[in-house]
This record gives structure tokens, C-alpha cells and sequence, in this order.
């Protein structure tokens, strides 16, 4: 039997690491679109091949925090053609045709009201959820169509690419066990194993945005009394500080996010108390850091009473943490396209497009796609992009990698704006810099929300198709 053959005969093995929404997604992604084709025939003619799916996942449980996540219309679109839409809008909240009410931190008065997408023929709209109802969508999908094997207490550790003779790549993990597979996809979000292993130059570096995040989620019952407000989608703004609410789970619950500087360009301190220059330094860049509700109290000082009722629901110890992005990358595939990023481990950026986890899904949406095409023609495709595994990473990275970068970059330029701190308005005061910010709101999230990224990648491949 010729190598070409032998490998035909074996399952193609995919190991993603990280089972957070980008992983879990990008699983279901390369299942659907694999199995989509109901002949049970390749390209030509022959049985196609069989895949086989591990997704390792560090914690003891596939788990996610509690808060919230806006799921953009551009990723809902993605998830109900993956026959997930019925299973997104129960646990969606409701948006009410606005996407934020931006308004004056002090007495609520509205500077501008950002109307939300559109909804989509098919219940397709923005989809604001628990991540914890998101993940467990997933979860339940992944099992009953049998889509990979999950498995948990498996920190990688390291990823080796195993020289000619021997196939694929191998994995080891923090425990002492190993595995191989043929392509790793590392979805290990912001502080990526993966991606430390593969990227070395300088771009490989975590960027501090000065911003701490407090983060909780509260009832709405205990809200809606005297809300003096038409929906649930608010945003308080201040210079340095802005506090943010959206409804989630069917709008039972409110999902709060509540940034505030710390240190503005050049590292000068802000919004810390004297004599506590040290403890933003102490603040981690981590989802399961949690502080007192008395720091949210004293950073959200002056803000009007919606905001405080809302302070005075959050938890006892509410999240609390910094804010960090990642440069650009240059390159989201290595080792002859053995081993691809997807999600924050390629792309981390700040929150404040509310797009990363919807650039995530888009990531293993693409990813899901090519790789079917890859494994469909199996290196005879007629289509040049998919004859070799390198040249599918290489489509995905080309597809992929401008959009997603150029969400990141809006997303520093947005948490500025939001903070009323860019550099134009470094000069200006509260009331100068408002109309400023409203300004650059007003059309900012469209091309993050109309891009159809499938037809996209239909009108890449076939301006490619040779
Ligand atoms: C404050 C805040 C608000 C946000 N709000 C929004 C929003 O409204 N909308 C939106 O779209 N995005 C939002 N984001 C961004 C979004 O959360 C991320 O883009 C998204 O979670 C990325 O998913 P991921 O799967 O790539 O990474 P993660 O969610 O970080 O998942 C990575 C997974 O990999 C596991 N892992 C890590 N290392 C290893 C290892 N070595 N071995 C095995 N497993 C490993 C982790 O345990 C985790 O389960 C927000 C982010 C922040 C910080």
C-alpha cells in the first residue's frame, strides 16, 4: 500500500486545545461541515475518510464564568445555519432594537442611541447570553451528535511536530500523557501554549490597556420597578469610566461590565487612591479574579441611581480584572499547517466591540469549511487552496486574519472613546469630548455585523478556484 493509501485508511485526527466557546465551536464546525455531504463519498468516489475530534480542555469541568457574552448577528447567523439557531434565541436575551443607549453618567440623560441589527429572515438577530447557557448549547450539540470526545484535566503543555516517518504532530500534557494527531488547532485563548510555542518574534506580547473590568450579572425582577428606561441596554459613560448593561436569558437577567482606567498612555495613574499605586499592579489578568462590591461602590462614585441600584445587587465579591490585548500576529499557521490558532489564542482583543467570542465562531466556522474541502478532494483537489493542508491554513489565515485584526484594532480605538480618552480628547472636557464620541458610534459596529463570512469564502475559493 502506497503512504498516500495507508494514510486514506486511518482517521484524520484533529486535536483542538482549549474547550472554551472558540474550541467547542470550532469542533461542531468541522463536524457539520464534514458530514453536511450525506454521500459518504469523497470527491471521487472513493469512502471518505473517517475524522476523529479530541478536544483537550485544562479544567476539571468544561465550564464557563458567570457573565455575559454579545453574541453578534454576523455569528448568530453562523449558529443557526448549524441547525443551533432555536437552542440560541431561548437563552438569548432581547435587545429591543437597540444596541446601546449611551448615556451621561450623572443624570442619565441619553448623548446618543445606537439602533441595533436588524433582525434576519429565520429569528437570526444579536444573541446576548450567559456564557455559561453558550457553552452548555454547545456542550449538549457536541454529544448528541456525537462530534468529538472530550476530555478534561488536560493542560498541553507542549506540542512537538514529529519528523518524517512519523505522522502528525504530538502533544504532551501537565499530567505525563501524550497524544498525536495529525493537526492541532490551539483555541487556548489570550495566554495561548500554542501559540508561545510557535511565534517567538516580538509581536508575541501581551498589550495592558490601563483598564480594570468589575463584572457580575443581577436579576432583573429586582429592577424593573421604577426602571426609567424603554429597554435593558445602557451605557453610563464618564471621562475614565463607563459602566455597561445588557440583558441576557430571555432579559431574566442583566449582564454588567464596569471599566474604569487606571493608567493612561505613559503609565500616569489614574482613579487610584493614593498611597494604592501598587494595587493595580496587584489586579490579574484573570477570568476568575474577584475583589470587594466596595471598590465598584467608590470607582462609580457620582454615577446616577440606575447605576447604583444595579452596584447594589452585584454580588459581594464581584469579578474584577485587567484588560489586556495581544499584537497583531503575522501568522496564525506552522509546521506545514499542522498546527493552526483559532479565537484568542490568534487574535485576543479587547472587549470593547463586544466581538471577540463572535471572531471566535467565525474563526471555526472558516476553519470547519476548509479543512472539509481539504479532506473532501484529499490532496487532488481540483481547487489549488485545498490540495495541500499548509495551503487550506494558508485560506483560512488569508480569509481570516485581516477581518479579525481589524476588529481588534477598532476595539482599542472603542474603549478610548467609550473612556472619553482619545488622544483628540485628551484637550477636551466631559461636555466637548460627548459629542465627539457619538459622532464616531454612530455607524462603528456595521461592518463587524453585515459581513456574511460564508459568502465570503465562497467568493475567496472560487477567485482562487484553478
Ligand atoms: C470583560 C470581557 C467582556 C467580553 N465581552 C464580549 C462580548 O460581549 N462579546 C464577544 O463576542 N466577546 C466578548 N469578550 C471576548 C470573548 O470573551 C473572547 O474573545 C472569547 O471568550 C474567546 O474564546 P476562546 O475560546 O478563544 O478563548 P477562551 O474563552 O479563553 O477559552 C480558552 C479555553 O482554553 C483552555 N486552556 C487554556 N490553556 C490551555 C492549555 N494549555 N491546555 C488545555 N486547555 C487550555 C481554557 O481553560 C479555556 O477553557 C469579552 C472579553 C472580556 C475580557
Amino acid at each position: 500500500m502506497s503512504n498516500i493509501q495507508e494514510e486514506r485508511s486511518e482517521p484524520f485526527r484533529i486535536a483542538i486545545i482549549g474547550g472554551g466557546i472558540g474550541g467547542l465551536f470550532c469542533a461542531l464546525s468541522i463536524h457539520h461541515h464534514y458530514h453536511s455531504t450525506i454521500s459518504g463519498q469523497d470527491g471521487h468516489g472513493k469512502s471518505k475518510r473517517n475524522i476523529q475530534i479530541d478536544v483537550y480542555e485544562q479544567a476539571p469541568q468544561y465550564r464557563e464564568i458567570g457573565a455575559g457574552v454579545g453574541i453578534g448577528i454576523n455569528a448568530a447567523r453562523l449558529l443557526h445555519r448549524m441547525g443551533l439557531g432555536p437552542e440560541l434565541v431561548k437563552i438569548a436575551g432581547q435587545r429591543q432594537g437597540t444596541w446601546f443607549a449611551f448615556r451621561r453618567y450623572e443624570d442619565s440623560g441619553e448623548i446618543i442611541s445606537v439602533p441595533d441589527a436588524e433582525p434576519e429572515p429565520g429569528d437570526v438577530r444579536q444573541s446576548p447570553c450567559a456564557r455559561s447557557d453558550l457553552l452548555e448549547l454547545f456542550l449538549t450539540a457536541i454529544r448528541e451528535r456525537r462530534t468529538a470526545t472530550l476530555h478534561t484535566e488536560k493542560a498541553c503543555t507542549k506540542v512537538a511536530v514529529l519528523d518524517e516517518g512519523r505522522r502528525g504532530v504530538e502533544l504532551q500534557f501537565r499530567d505525563g500523557t501524550a497524544a498525536t494527531a495529525d493537526l492541532v488547532v490551539g483555541c487556548d485563548g489570550v495566554h495561548s501554549v500554542v501559540r508561545d510555542q510557535f511565534v517567538t518574534d516580538a509581536n508575541n506580547k501581551s498589550v495592558e490597556s490601563g483598564m480594570i473590568a468589575y463584572r457580575g450579572i443581577v436579576p432583573t425582577s429586582a429592577l424593573e420597578q421604577d426602571w426609567p428606561f424603554a429597554h435593558w441596554s445602557n451605557i453610563w459613560i464618564s471621562k475614565h469610566r463607563h459602566f455597561l448593561s445588557y440583558p441576557i436569558t430571555g432579559n431574566t437577567k442583566l449582564n454588567i461590565v464596569a471599566f474604569v482606567t487606571k493608567r493612561l498612555g505613559g503609565g500616569r495613574v489614574i482613579n487610584d487612591a493614593e498611597g494604592e499605586q501598587n494595587k493595580y499592579k496587584n489586579i490579574r489578568e484573570s477570568w476568575s479574579s474577584l475583589c470587594d462590591r466596595d471598590e465598584v461602590v467608590a470607582d462609580f462614585e457620582g454615577f446616577d441611581e440606575p447605576v447604583q441600584r444595579i452596584i447594589g445587587l452585584m454580588d459581594e465579591k464581584p469579578g474584577r480584572w485587567r484588560i489586556n490585548d495581544h499584537e497583531p500576529l503575522s501568522r496564525w499557521h506552522f509546521a506545514g499547517g499542522r498546527v493552526v490558532l483559532v479565537g484568542d489564542a490568534a487574535h485576543a482583543m479587547l472587549p470593547h466591540m463586544g466581538a471577540g467570542a463572535g471572531q471566535s465562531v467565525e474563526d471555526g466556522w472558516i476553519l470547519g469549511r476548509a479543512l472539509s474541502e481539504y479532506l473532501e478532494g484529499d490532496s487532488s483537489s481540483s481547487n489549488k487552496r485545498f490540495q495541500s493542508l499548509e495551503s487550506t491554513m494558508q485560506f483560512y489565515q488569508d480569509l481570516r486574519l485581516p477581518r479579525a485584526q481589524k476588529v481588534q484594532a477598532a476595539s482599542r480605538v472603542s474603549g478610548n472613546l467609550y473612556e472619553l480618552q482619545t488622544e483628540e480628547m485628551s484637550q477636551l472636557s466631559y461636555e466637548e469630548s460627548l459629542p465627539v464620541m457619538a459622532e464616531s458610534l454612530r455607524e462603528r459596529m456595521k461592518f463587524v455585523w453585515s459581513e456574511d463570512i460564508d459568502v465570503t469564502y465562497s467568493r475567496m475559493r472560487d477567485e482562487q478556484a484553478v
